[in-house]
């Protein structure tokens, strides 16, 4: 079964077109940019080939399409027709209290996401460009969404309510959400299998840690809590957004600097977090390269955005009452040994207890000391072949109920 996953951002389209049912194989991915913009620019692998172009591209559609074309090009395609393709799966940031799990898409769910658009702004209506413009290129190819959030739709009332007055949740959906659902449900399914354990006995903490990061407490297979909120910008400190502040700083910031709310979100999410505070770079990499050369203020930058990792690993491991796994995925949590160094560093008391040598292996997969009561693990996230995992259950799914 052939699945194409596609992931459009507000000007660019991520794809995966996979073989679900042959190891999951992928037969191409590709990635356009700068979609509406003057200097557009796709970049296609189809097998061994790789395609770079640089077309003009105005809209999703358009980029959908040359997407479409190069699958089933005579010369360098690997499809010799689009009926192969047995299903779209989208990434849709914000599903809402709606959906709990993927759907299979129709007109109330694209009402429904549309609806949710206020919750998302930056990513419902790119996604729902990207459903639309799949929906009327494959018109007869089933297409499902795959939601962000919806992994994060078990958490309890007390985990994800705010200290709020109780009608703003009732009124406006005011409520902790939770993003990068796909990623912590991929990395702990994972683990399980990696521990051997099943995953309904798992106590876990998933640390997704990329240019945006998020970490979720993970019970048999469930998410109980996770840093990010009503919007991705909440809990930990990440490239360029703040995470958790004290709520009167914003208020206090308006009329202190004279911010205008816009400025003020364009700090918060864009001008913050590890960039924010070296003034040098939001990327891990430049700020080691800088403290080894003594900037301070890299250096403080790092210890922040640890510090804070170990505060929730902590809170997390107390909500638990205790932890099996401890999980490192994203940009950052797949390569930077020495910020996993740093963050169990000290939480051996928590039964957390890194070996140092496996952790500077680059293909090591448990980390942890073999008598370590937790084990710790670096587990490649892959929201791709979640979303097509995902896909091809409702297929199936709605072929058994025919
Ligand atoms: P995104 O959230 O956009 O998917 P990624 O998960 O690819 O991002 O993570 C990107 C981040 O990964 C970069 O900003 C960089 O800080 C970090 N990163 C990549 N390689 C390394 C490395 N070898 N050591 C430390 N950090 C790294």
């Amino acid at each position: 079964m052939k699945i194409l996953v596609i992931n459009c951002g507000s000007s660019s389209i991520k794809y995966k077109l996979l073989d679900i049912n042959r190891k999951e194989e992928v037969l191409a991915w590709g990635n356009l940019q700068r979609i509406g913009e003057r200097n557009s620019l796709q970049l296609h692998f189809l097998g061994d080939k790789k395609i770079k172009t640089e077309e003009k591209i105005a809209n999703h559609k358009q980029g959908l399409n040359q997407v479409l074309h190069i699958i089933v090009d005579k010369d360098k395609g690997i499809l010799e027709d689009l009926s192969q393709i047995s299903a779209v799966g989208h990434r849709v940031v914000h599903g809402g209290e709606r959906f709990l799990e993927p759907s299979l898409i129709d007109e109330e769910v694209i009402n429904t996401i549309r609806k949710l658009v206020p919750l998302a702004p930056l990513h419902n209506p790119p996604n729902l460009a990207g459903v639309e413009a799949a929906r009327s290129l494959l018109p007869r190819t089933p297409q499902v969404a795959v939601f962000d959030t919806a992994f994060h739709q078990s958490l309890p009332p007390k985990a994800f309510l705010y200290g709020l007055p109780y009608e703003y949740y009732k009124k406006y959906g005011i409520r902790r959400y939770g993003f990068h659902g796909t990623s912590h449900k991929y990395v702990c399914q994972k683990a399980a299998k990696a521990m051997g354990i099943p995953l309904e006995k798992l106590k876990m903490i998933s640390c997704h840690l990329g240019n945006g990061c998020s970490i979720t407490a993970i019970q048999g297979g469930k998410s109980v809590d996770t840093s990010m909120g009503f919007t991705p910008l909440e809990g930990l400190v990440m490239g360029t957004r703040c995470g958790d502040l004290d709520p009167a700083l914003v208020l206090w910031l308006i009329k202190q600097e004279g911010l205008r709310p816009a400025e003020l979100e364009d700090v918060l999410n864009t001008k913050s977090g590890l960039l924010g505070i070296s003034g040098l770079s939001n990327d891990v990499r430049d700020l080691q390269k800088a403290e080894e050369a003594g900037h301070g203020l890299a250096k403080l930058a790092l210890d922040i955005f640890v510090y804070r990792i170990k505060k929730y690993i902590g809170a997390y491991s107390a909500i638990l009452s205790g932890l099996d796994g401890l999980v490192f995925t994203g940009g950052i949590g797949e390569n930077g040994a020495e910020i996993r160094r740093h963050i169990c560093d000290g939480l051996e008391f928590l039964g957390i207890d890194l070996d140092e040598e496996k952790n500077k292996r680059v293909d090591s997969e448990v980390i942890s000391k073999n008598n370590s009561s937790v084990k710790i693990l670096v587990i490649p996230t892959d929201e791709e072949i979640m979303i097509a995992r995902e896909t091809q259950k409702i297929i199936q799914n709605q072929g058994d109920s025919l």
